[in-house]
């Protein structure tokens, strides 16, 4: 049986950085990464894939690029693991023992949780840049658009890149007014959520350019089912006062109706989505987990992404049951902390590196511009650059679209920054 220093499941955003970094303080650390994909993508860029502003193949590299010098690639699943005695079970059929777990897997989509979502999606204008598979179908499909209603929506779990639903949605809007057929399109936002962004001043900001540009929201709607051939949106309104009047022109226009179960029907021609999303069912599964999560996130102190009943344990990404917003950006910040935190655990002492829940959401308003918001567990907004990014600017979209992804690929994932 193969036994590493530290075994990290997942070589995505997490894995790899974490991976770096670690060998980058201690070059002699046996580190052996679980991947199966010999494919590595930069997600970040798939809303620009969806708008038409950039290659898919742009945003994909071969994996075995990527694995830093000095550590394995173990080219599998982990399907399970046995935190007690140290040992990951893997699709290759033999198991794997490691003195540290980082783990790092990612979120799982469950297209099935939506009736109607799994059997359409990539069809009949029903997408998802949360998939590469569809991002270069979102662009097809905005440009066969004519007329009717453009609806953006998102499931009510946790999703990563809590703003990319409606990222999209400025990019169609800007889209359409340049081709001339905005008079003939309704954009509409439904969503779970309560506002239109969570933090200050972007929660402003947002609400202004979704005012200025007639885009018309729909606050706690549930999304629980898809008609794909009535291509109809069913939403449960989680909170009475906001079940739309039917007898408002702007709802009828809209074609809203509600059905006599008190559901929602929103009819679109265009629909964006994200998938209902967890932790992979492996890990769900699996002792790691936190018991009271519905979405089996991995139980780790908050703060030093270390788990609380297996201190040899780590987590890092979207899989980590920490309560900040799941980006690619909160994994800059958490490496270095976990990474300290790990090395300090082999030397027997206890790691106090400490993550405040940083995370970023660049929000692309439009064909050159973006907003920056940055945050943390507080919902403070937490400055890392020096512009005022709470109001759209071109200098955000060319870190977006240029400057973002060459740090990505040449420090990130190079554990350099
Ligand atoms: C449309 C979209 C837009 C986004 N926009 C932004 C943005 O603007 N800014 C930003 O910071 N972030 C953005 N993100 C989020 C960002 O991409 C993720 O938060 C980030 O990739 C998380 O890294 P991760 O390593 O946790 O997960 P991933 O990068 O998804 O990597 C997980 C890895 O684990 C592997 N894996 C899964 N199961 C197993 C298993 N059983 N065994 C072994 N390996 C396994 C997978 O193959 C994968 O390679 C966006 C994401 C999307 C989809």
């Amino acid at each position: 049986m193969k036994k590493y220093q530290v075994l990290i499941l997942g070589g995505g955003t997490a894995g790899i950085t974490t991976a770096a970094q670690l060998l980058r303080k201690q070059a002699d650390l046996k580190v052996a990464i679980m991947e199966p994909s010999e494919k590595h993508y930069y997600q970040p860029a798939w809303t620009l894939v969806g708008a038409g502003t950039y290659k898919l193949s742009d945003t994909e590299r071969d994996e075995k690029d990527l694995i830093p010098k000095g550590a394995v690639w173990i080219r599998a699943f982990a399907e399970e693991i046995d935190p007690d005695n140290n040992l990951v079970s893997t699709s290759e059929g033999g198991q794997i023992e490691y003195e540290n777990l980082v783990v790092a897997t990612g979120v799982q989509y469950n297209w099935n949780v939506i009736p109607g979502l799994a059997d359409s999606i990539g069809t009949r204008s029903i997408t998802s840049n949360y998939d590469k598979r569809y991002a270069p179908y979102t662009w097809e499909s905005l440009q066969h658009f004519k007329q009717g209603n453009a609806l953006f929506t998102q499931p009510h779990t946790p999703i990563k890149c809590g703003g990319a639903p409606q990222k999209i949605m400025y990019m169609a809007e800007h889209y359409f007014r340049k081709q001339g057929k905005r008079e003939a399109a309704n954009v509409i936002f439904a969503t779970p959520g309560t506002v239109i962004f969570g933090v200050q001043p972007f929660k402003a900001a947002l609400q202004k350019i979704v005012k200025e540009r007639n885009i018309h929201t729909f606050f706690y709607h549930k999304l629980v089912e898809i008609r794909p051939e009535a291509k109809e949106a069913v939403y449960q309104v989680t909170q009475p006062d906001h079940i739309p009047d039917v007898k408002d022109p702007i709802n009828q226009k809209l074609g809203i109706r509600i059905e006599p179960d008190g559901s929602v029907v929103i009819p679109f021609e265009f629909l964006h989505t994200a998938p209902p999303q967890s932790a992979p069912d492996f890990i769900k599964n699996s002792l790691l987990s936190k018991r009271d999560d519905p979405f089996g996130f991995v139980e780790v102190d908050k703060h030093t992404l270390q788990h609380l009943r297996y201190p040899n344990v780590f987590s890092i990404g979207d899989v980590a049951g920490t309560p900040n917003a799941k980006t690619g950006a909160a994994v800059r910040k958490q490496a270095p902390v976990l990474v300290e935190n790990l090395l300090k655990f082999r030397q027997e002492h206890q790691g106090n590196a400490a993550y405040d829940g940083y995370s970023s959401c660049p929000i692309v308003t439009g064909y050159g511009k973006m907003l920056l918001a940055e945050f943390d567990y507080d919902n403070n907004a937490a400055k890392t650059v020096i512009v005022d990014t709470s109001r759209p600017r071109w200098d955000m979209w060319i870190l977006k679209k240029y400057l973002l992804p060459w740090f990505y690929w040449n420090r990130m994932l190079k554990g350099k920054g």
